[in-house]
């Protein structure tokens, strides 16, 4: 953890504040936080401080400029150690992601975040699981995490997969929780495995049901939801562009 005090002495010269800690800085000066980035800055971890004092949307909007520093090449320059170091003693993420295992999809590097700003769990396909939910109402019921984000994207191969009826060892069942999507569907046209636009309305899909499922399954995150305390949103990682479009 880290106040001021600790960011005038440890920031360097080339070091800068990541995205997130720009955002909750900016809502403390009352400041859009696009205003800031090009300002001095220090690169330790997200503080529980101003974790606590953004809320579910400011989170989401600074994923959202964090993807456009990304995919605009102007992702910020940061120091990982001064991350490393200041989150070793605790740690204060603004988000759970549950996102693909795809390599091309890594949420830290697409959204242009830092160490210790987000919990990530990765699973083919981007289905939940009771062992997932135990892990989001961890982060945000114990950890104080505010927004839970399913992530899919374009090209999903656990997606194809599912619409091919692709069959091996423990995929299978992993498969078969994406198969409700591809049923959920309405889509008029060539319905394979090899019609990207097909591929990619089931992706979608499978992000909302994924949702709902956590809703469902989760009475400790549906209760946090109705309180205000958290969001539970999707979003949908286009490979080709390098956008992630935020479903709000
Ligand atoms: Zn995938």
């Amino acid at each position: 953890m880290c106040d001021g005090y600790e960011y005038s002495r440890h920031c360097g010269s080339t070091a800068r504040r990541d995205f997130l800690k720009l955002t909750s800085t900016a809502t403390v000066l009352g400041l859009a936080g696009g205003s800031l980035l090009g300002g001095p800055a220090c690169a330790d971890a997200l503080t529980k401080g101003q974790r606590d004092r953004m809320t579910p949307e400011q989170i989401i909007e600074a994923m959202e400029r964090g993807n456009k520093r990304f995919r605009t090449g102007e992702r910020k320059a940061r120091n990982y150690l001064n991350e490393q170091r200041a989150s070793a003693s605790g740690q204060y993420p603004a988000a759970v992601l549950l996102s693909c295992i795809d390599s091309r999809a890594p949420a830290e590097v697409i959204m242009d975040l830092g160490i210790g700003d987000i919990f990530n769990c990765r699973v083919a396909g981007n289905v939940e699981n009771n062992d997932i939910l135990g892990s989001m109402e961890f982060a945000c019921k114990l950890a104080g995490a505010k927004v839970v984000l399913v992530m899919g994207h374009t090209a999903c191969g656990a997606v194809k997969g599912a619409i091919a009826n692709a069959e091996l060892g423990n995929l299978t069942g992993l498969l078969a929780k994406i198969k409700p999507a591809v049923q959920a569907t309405t889509y008029t046209g060539d319905r394979s495995a090899t019609n990207y636009a097909f591929v990619d309305a089931v992706a979608r899909k499978n992000v909302e049901l994924t949702m709902a499922d956590i809703r469902k399954d989760s009475p400790v995150l549906a209760e946090l939801e109705t309180q205000g305390a958290i969001k539970i949103t999707g979003a949908m990682y286009n490979l080709k562009t390098g956008a992630v479009e935020f479903f709000g």
